[in-house]
């Protein structure tokens, strides 16, 4: 099969060619797992943290990608798919099932969290394969490059959004408008209809697409809200938006951190931060790790009933280093699908 491999770690403004298009194997289900004909995977923030290292696979080459949907080609010793079913896979690849964490639902916090496309290969190829009961039905009112970013943007974003712990009408802030938070944004319309969302970008063409999806406000991350908001999401790879946020945040307002890791560049920002103003008053600051299966499955029927889909530009499976180039370089207009077979 074709596959865009890593090979090694680089930094891709350096390296804009980080991957490589090559022919390798096809992949064999082993017991428990589908194999899957890859139809659309879509391009995520968090490759660029793989490839530069800030969460680096295990081991390598792999093959990235972790917003896959295609069909089920072959199973072995599996009863919850079947042959022929267009399925999802998303980040979770595969968790213990046994510490208190998968016991308590909360699998997504397992010490033997297998992330697809970091520890084990992805979607950017023609096939992968996966443990069944880590597929996920896609709804059929969802084409594959609208289902594909909702595995990962989406379900992430809406495990953000039940994290910020907002009920209808209080106000929500978005830092960063990419793949995930434009996808906030319309859940938030749906779920808290008198909800205000306000965003903050630097870009002035997000400012704009945000309002143009029902954003209240927009304006520069420095920018003051026209009030105080109480809960706000950041999707950001800096900290400077950290510290922005927790200005703009209400007295015990949530700042939710939806982001793997943060780049160093501009770390001493930090320095600003202001006790008073920035943090005391109950003011709180909860990361997002990974996503469960529950998360997934809850927010694909979510985006179904709600018509939520994401605004998307395709790309083919040897476009992936482009696609990833423009993430770095901020060129963002929604989400990014590698479009690999019909
Ligand atoms: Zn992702
Ligand atoms: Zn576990």
């Amino acid at each position: 099969m074709k596959a865009m491999l890593l090979t090694k770690l680089v930094d891709i403004e350096t390296h804009p060619t980080p991957l490589s298009l090559r022919t390798v194997p096809d992949p064999t289900p082993g017991e428990g797992e589908v194999l899957i004909r890859v139809s659309a995977c879509g391009v995520c923030h968090t490759e660029l943290d793989e490839i530069e290292g800030r969460t680096p696979p295990p081991e390598l080459p792999v093959i990235l990608g972790h917003q896959v949907v295609g069909v089920v080609e072959q199973v072995r010793q599996v009863s919850q798919v079947k042959i022929g079913e267009r399925v999802g896979v998303a980040w979770i690849f595969s968790t213990c099932g046994e510490c208190e964490h998968c016991k308590a639902g909360e699998e997504n916090l397992c010490a033997r969290f297998r992330a697809t496309g970091r520890d084990a290969n992805g979607g950017y190829a023609q096939y992968m394969t996966v443990p069944a009961a880590f597929t996920h039905p896609v709804p059929e009112t969802l084409s594959d490059s609208e289902a594909a970013p909702l595995l990962c943007a989406g379900a992430i974003g809406y495990r953000s959004l039940r994290l910020t712990n907002i009920h209808d009408g209080q106000s929500l802030g978005l830092t960063g408008f990419g793949g995930s938070n434009h996808l906030v944004l319309k859940m938030a319309k749906h779920m808290y209809p008198n909800t205000k969302v306000f965003v903050f970008t630097r870009n002035p063409e997000e400012q704009e697409f945000a309002r143009s999806l029902g954003a209240t406000w927009a304006g520069g991350i420095e920018a003051t809200a026209p009030h105080k908001l109480d809960a706000i999401i950041d999707t950001t790879p800096a900290w400077k938006p950290i510290v922005e946020a927790l200005r703009n945040l209400d007295n015990g307002g949530r700042l939710v951190v939806n982001a793997i890791r943060k780049e160093d560049i501009d770390k001493e920002t930090l320095l600003e931060l202001d006790y008073p103003s920035h943090l005391w008053m109950e003011k709180e600051i909860k990361s997002v790790a990974n996503v469960t299966r529950q998360d997934v499955r809850e927010f694909l029927s979510l985006a179904a009933e709600a018509g939520i889909r994401p605004e998307y530009q395709e790309y083919e499976l040897e476009g992936a280093n482009r696609a990833l180039l423009e993430l770095k370089q901020g060129k963002i207009r929604g989400s990014k699908v590698l479009r690999i077979s019909e």
